[in-house]
C-alpha cells in the first residue's frame, strides 16, 4: 500500500441519533444481541453494512446450521434455543428450513434457504423493537475516555454520522469497533495464519433422483480427476450437499489463499479484492468438474455468494480465552451463558481437518463462559461472535452459528443488565444475567 497521506479538513459530524445499545452487525451474533436487548426494553440500534442481515449465513451463502445441536452422550440434541428457536420457527413458516442432516455420523447440521432466512430475519427484529440501519459501514469510534466509547461513525448514503451509544456490541465478525477503541486482538495461530476463506456457490438443475448420496461419492471422484491430471481442486473434504429442494446443492469447496500460499486476510482490502476474484475463478473449474458427477450433467450455477466468506479475522483479547482443550474436553464454566456443540473445524492449506470431543463418552458440548465476550481495556463494549475471545483453535469451533446465536444473545441481556446499575460490562451479575437468559429459554448446559 502507498504510505504517502493526507490531512482530511475538520468536520462537524451530525449525530444520527442517542440509543441505550448499539449493535454493530446483521449476523447471528448481532441480531441475537439486539433482538435480546429490544426484548428487555433497551432503545436499540443494529447496524449493517449491506440491505440484509444474516452476515456471512446469507451475505457468504452459508445455508446451513452448524452447532445447534450437539450429539450428548450418543444422543443428538438441540443445545441452542432462545433467540435461535424464534428465527429458526420464522425460517421453517416460510419453507426455507430443512430437516437436520447428519455429519461423519456423529452429530447434525441444519440447512436454510437465504431468502427464507432474510425475510425471517427483518421479522424477527422489527418485531422485537429494534431500529436497523442498513447500507451503513461504520468507520470509526468517538471515545468518552480509554474506556468507553461514546459513538459509532456511520458512512451511508446520506453522508457520515456519529450514533451516540450507552453501550455498544461489536457483532462485526472482524472486532472492529474493538480494534478502533483500542482493545488488544490476535489474528491467526501466530504464524501467520488464518483459518482459510472459501466463496460458496450454489448449483441448481440436479437431478436429485441420480444424484443420491453424492457427497459420498465425490471425494472419491476428485481424487480420480486429480490422479488423471485433468483437476487441482484447491482443497479436499468437500462439502456438497442437497438444499430444501433437491434441483439444488449448494457447493463448499474453494480455498482462498494469497500469492504467499497464506489465508487471504479478511481485514486486507487489496486481499479481499483478490480473494473475491479468486474466488470466482475456482468456482468455474469446480462446477464444470461437478457436471461430471451422476445427477449433475445439467447443472448450473444459479448464485454465487455476495460476497467471500471469510472465517476468521480479528479475535479480540478478553477477560477468558476459549482454549482447543475448552472445546474438547467439553469444559464447564461457572459463568456459562450457553454452549458450544461443534468440533475444531480447522480449514488448514489445502483440506479441512475435524477434532471432536470424545463421542459418545463424553455430553459433547462445552460451556461459553460471558467473559471470553468481555474486551479487555474496555467498559462499555460487548464483542460477540467469531470475533470473541478465543484460541485460533477455539475459534475454528465457537465460529459456527449456534455459539454466535449464544454469544449475541448474553451480550444484549448483559448490556441491558448494565444500563440498570452496573458501571461496567464486567460488573454485571453473572447469576441475574444466567436467569434471565433462562427465563427467555436460553439453554445453558447446565444440565448433563
Ligand atoms: C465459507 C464459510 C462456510 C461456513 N459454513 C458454516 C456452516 O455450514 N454452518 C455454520 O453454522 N457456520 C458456518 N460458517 C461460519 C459462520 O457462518 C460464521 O462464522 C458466522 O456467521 C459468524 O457470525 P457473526 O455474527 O460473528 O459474524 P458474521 O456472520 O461475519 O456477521 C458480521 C456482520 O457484520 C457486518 N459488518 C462487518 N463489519 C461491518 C462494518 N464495519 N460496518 C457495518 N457492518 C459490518 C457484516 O456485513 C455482517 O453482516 C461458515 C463460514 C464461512 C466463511
Amino acid at each position: 500500500m502507498n504510505t504517502r497521506t493526507l490531512t482530511e479538513p475538520q468536520r462537524q459530524t451530525p449525530v444520527w441519533g442517542e440509543y441505550e445499545v448499539v449493535v454493530l452487525g446483521g449476523g447471528p451474533a448481532g441480531m441475537a444481541a439486539a433482538v435480546a436487548a429490544a426484548r428487555a426494553g433497551r432503545k436499540t440500534l443494529l447496524i449493517e453494512r449491506y440491505g440484509f442481515l444474516g452476515g456471512m449465513g446469507t451475505a457468504a451463502g452459508v445455508t446451513n446450521f452448524c452447532g445447534l445441536h450437539a450429539n450428548v452422550h450418543g444422543d443428538i440434541r438441540q443445545v441452542v434455543h432462545g433467540v435461535a428457536d424464534d428465527l429458526l420457527q420464522r425460517i421453517a413458516r416460510l419453507g426455507g428450513l430443512n430437516e437436520p442432516h447428519g455429519l461423519f455420523g456423529k452429530t447434525v447440521a441444519q440447512a436454510y434457504d437465504t431468502a427464507a432466512y432474510k425475510i425471517a430475519a427483518d421479522d424477527l427484529l422489527l418485531s422485537s423493537g429494534v431500529e436497523v440501519l442498513f447500507h451503513a459501514l461504520a468507520a470509526g469510534v468517538v471515545m468518552d475516555d480509554a474506556r468507553r466509547v461514546q459513538a459509532l461513525l456511520v458512512e451511508t448514503k446520506s453522508g457520515r454520522f456519529a450514533v451516540v451509544g450507552r453501550t455498544f456490541i461489536d457483532a462485526s465478525g472482524d472486532g472492529d469497533l474493538a480494534a478502533w477503541a483500542g482493545a488488544p486482538y490476535a489474528l491467526g495461530d501466530g504464524a501467520g495464519n488464518m483459518l482459510y476463506p472459501s466463496t460458496m456457490f450454489r448449483l441448481n438443475g440436479i437431478n436429485p433422483e441420480r444424484a443420491g448420496k453424492a457427497w459420498e461419492v465425490i471425494p472419491r471422484l476428485m481424487l480420480q480427476a486429480e490422479a488423471e491430471g485433468r483437476y487441482r481442486f484447491p482443497r479436499k473434504t468437500p462439502i456438497v450437499r442437497p438444499q430444501k429442494s433437491g434441483i439444488e446443492w449448494r457447493v463448499n469447496l474453494t480455498q482462498l489463499a494469497n500469492a504467499q500460499g497464506n489465508a487471504m486476510n479478511g481485514t486486507d482490502a487489496r486481499e479481499l479484492s483478490e480473494a473475491e476474484i479468486l474466488g470466482r475463478r475456482q468456482i468455474a473449474e469446480v462446477a464444470g468438474f461437478l457436471r461430471e458427477v451422476p445427477g449433475f450433467e445439467s447443472a448450473y450455477i444459479v448464485d454465487i455468494a455476495p460476497q467471500v466468506g471469510i472465517r476468521e479475522t480479528r479475535r479480540v483479547r478478553g477477560l477468558y480465552e476459549l482454549s482447543e482443550a475448552d472445546v474438547l474436553e467439553c469444559a464447564s464454566f461457572d459463568d456459562t451463558i450457553g454452549v458450544n456443540g461443534w468440533p475444531l473445524e480447522l480449514h488448514l492449506k489445502g483440506d479441512v481437518e475435524f477434532r471432536w470431543p470424545r463421542i459418545p463418552e463424553s455430553r459433547g458440548f462445552n460451556h461459553l463462559p460471558y467473559r471470553m465476550i468481555l474486551p479487555e481495556g474496555l467498559d462499555n463494549v460487548w464483542v460477540a461472535g467469531r470475533c470473541a475471545s478465543m484460541s485460533h483453535e477455539a475459534q475454528s469451533a465457537a465460529r459456527v452459528t449456534g455459539a454466535c446465536f449464544v454469544m449475541g444473545e448474553a451480550a444484549g441481556l448483559a448490556a441491558s443488565l448494565a444500563l440498570k446499575g452496573a458501571s461496567t460490562a464486567a460488573a454485571v451479575d453473572v447469576v441475574a444475567l444466567q436467569a434471565g437468559l433462562e427465563d427467555n429459554g436460553a439453554y445453558l448446559g447446565r444440565t448433563w
